[in-house]
């Protein structure tokens, strides 16, 4: 039976609640999933790369064999051979990390959901890239701190503009490898510079790492972690080099702060699927990674060289963009004055897609700024859709 409602709730949201917006990048995909339209716009992995097969065989293992124990609740830091799998992964011989040090995630955006939970106060200092990744700034805009963004040139973050800045900070979030979304890279020197000014100054880092293993010379550079792990947390996914459907990530950081993190993430979730830690665990533990990741890279690296060659044959010199060495991303400046939003409108109109770059700035967006993705589109439809767009670009000069 049905009651009557006599007296509507008028929702009283949270002023938290308030505050929540969606991405500009999710709404934008709305639009752009449209099948004739060319889409850069998207972050997604290429679905040519998920190992689907592999994973049925691991689903149907490890129901068969330890059905009991995958369906049950676990452990909230995690399953532990698979702690055990990811702490090896990121040992290094002078850098031993042990599992204790492994939380799992549910897809590392939750990883950014529990730091900001447990590192920031309403109005803490936080340290960003220009530009960074939009998922993290909308993850810790939830806490509502006072972003603060910290230098960026042609080689990514610049470590001598933190003297000064770094005053008060709570942490600094950075992308080492082939960054969302400029697709840039920290070099060897640069992250050297980093974690030593960042320890010196007391600054927790935070090096967010999903696209490190997508080299496409096949040599991961290493990881700040292992430089400092007193005062890195590291965040991996397993997103771009498996599945992002099956949201399973883990964040490495010192023992005090691991363990608040877990006592954040037991109230969110209580832990991530057992299932399909188990399943991933299967998939990975006799060096299935070693395999694949070389089939992932090689065709994005095709595809980005196809990016690059249609961008140097179609767009005006007075455009500049990322060469970029791994990843999913290049990052486009156009000339000043013309607004990339704007410039949206008109690429989808003539069914081309990609994201302006304002959305990833914390402060004082660049509107001149695009990102584009090369994964998911067929050389041919990216040599077409740029074409398109140097046309669209050429004429507003
Ligand atoms: N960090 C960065 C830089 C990303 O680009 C993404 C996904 N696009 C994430 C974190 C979140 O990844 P996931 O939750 O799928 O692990």
């Amino acid at each position: 039976m049905k009651i009557e409602n006599p007296n509507p709730i008028q929702w009283q949201f949270s002023e938290r609640a308030q505050q929540l917006q969606s991405s500009a990048i999710r709404e934008i995909l709305k639009i752009t999933q449209r099948p004739e339209i060319i889409s850069f716009a998207g972050g997604l992995p290429s679905p040519a790369t998920f190992p689907v097969e592999r994973m049925k065989a691991a689903y149907d293992k490890v129901l068969s064999e330890t059905g009991k124990q995958a369906l049950q609740y676990g452990p909230t830091d995690g399953y532990a051979p698979l702690r055990e799998w990811i702490a090896g992964y990121l040992s290094t011989p002078d850098c031993k990390i042990l599992p204790e040090q492994i939380l799992m995630v549910s897809g590392s955006q939750q990883a950014l959901d529990l730091l900001g939970k447990v590192l920031i106060d309403e109005g803490s200092k936080v340290l960003v890239e220009t530009p960074s990744y939009l998922g993290a700034l909308q993850a810790f805009s939830v806490y509502r701190p006072d972003f603060h963004s910290v230098a960026t040139d042609e080689h990514g973050l610049v470590p001598s503009s933190l003297e000064g800045l770094a005053d008060g900070a709570r942490l600094l979030y950075a992308l080492p490898n082939f960054q969302n979304p400029t697709g840039r890279s920290l070099s060897l020197e640069r992250r050297r510079e980093l974690v030593e000014t960042c320890a010196r100054l007391g600054l927790p880092l935070i090096e967010d790492d999903p696209y490190g293993a997508l080299s496409y010379k096949g040599e991961p550079m290493p990881r700040m972690l292992n430089m400092n792990p007193d005062g890195v947390i590291y965040m991996g996914s397993f997103s771009k080099v498996l599945t992002p459907g099956i949201r399973l990530g883990y964040v490495c950081a010192p023992l005090p702060l691991v363990r608040r993190l877990e006592l954040a993430k037991q109230a969110a979730d209580l832990h991530t699927a057992q299932l399909t830690q188990m399943v991933v665990y299967e998939v990975v533990k006799d060096g299935f990674l070693d395999e694949h990741i070389p089939t992932i890279r090689s065709l994005y690296a095709h595809q980005c060289q196809a990016m690059l060659d249609a961008m140097d044959e179609h767009f005006p010199k007075e455009v500049t963009w990322t060469r970029p060495e791994g990843g999913m991303f290049i990052w486009v400046d156009l000339p000043k004055h013309i607004d990339a939003t704007k410039l949206l409108d008109q690429a989808i109109a003539a069914r081309v897609a990609f994201v302006p770059g304002a959305p990833f700035y914390a402060n004082d967006p660049a509107t001149n700024t695009l990102r584009l993705s090369f994964v998911t589109v067929p050389p041919e439809r990216i040599r077409e859709g740029i074409a398109v767009l140097g046309k669209l670009i050429k004429d507003q000069l």
